[in-house]
């Protein structure tokens, strides 16, 4: 087992009966587990190209920004409403009940940006669509999506490739 994984800890019914939510915190904590992690992902993309990772707020920052690290890319952070201080694209997405939104500087990413999005978990790939979508409304190419753990029994893969060809990668798959 990898060193991040066994340090991924399932609490049962949080935040709500019948939800499993996985904490990836102790393997942040961890430094040997952490770096482990980071370098499987940046490993894996290690080839492609990337100038910029996208991360989701708010794990999605821990881990993409210390993958965009090891790649040598830049990091543009994807938001909630309202906290970006200038012109921002918006893209809403679906959650279990109702919608909510994300926003990215609309001149953070350029045509010429070859894309990762990082993420620390996908599950219903929700948030993950929200992200494509906005990095195609910037014109960037979308080269890669990576994610520490994929809960595999939601079908993440198939509603993410709805959206797009890109290749999804994942360390840890829940099946
Ligand atoms: P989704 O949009 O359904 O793919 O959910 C992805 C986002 O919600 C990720 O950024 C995760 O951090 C968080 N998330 C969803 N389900 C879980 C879970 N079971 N355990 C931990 N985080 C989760």
């Amino acid at each position: 087992m990898r060193p991040y994984e066994e340090l991924i800890v399932p609490i049962p019914d949080y935040p709500k009966p019948g939800i499993v939510f996985q904490d990836l915190t102790p393997a942040f904590a961890d430094g040997a587990a952490f770096a482990a992690m980071v370098d499987d992902l940046a490993a894996h993309f290690a080839d492609a190209g990337i100038t910029k990772v996208v991360g989701a707020e708010a794990r999605g920052f821990i881990v993409g920004a210390a993958v965009a690290l090891r790649l040598g890319a830049g990091f543009v952070p994807c938001r909630k409403p309202g906290k970006l201080p200038r012109t921002t694209l918006r893209e809403s997405y679906a959650l279990e009940y109702g919608t909510d939104v994300l926003e990215i500087h609309a001149d953070a990413l350029t045509p010429d940006d070859v894309v990762l999005i990082v993420d620390d978990l996908v599950a219903t790939g929700g948030t993950t669509t929200a992200m494509v979508r906005l990095i195609r409304a910037s014109g960037a190419h979308l080269a890669g999506l990576g994610f520490v753990m994929e809960l595999a029994f939601l079908s993440p893969r198939a509603v993410i490739a709805e959206e797009t060809d890109a290749e999804v990668f994942s360390l840890i798959a829940v099946e």
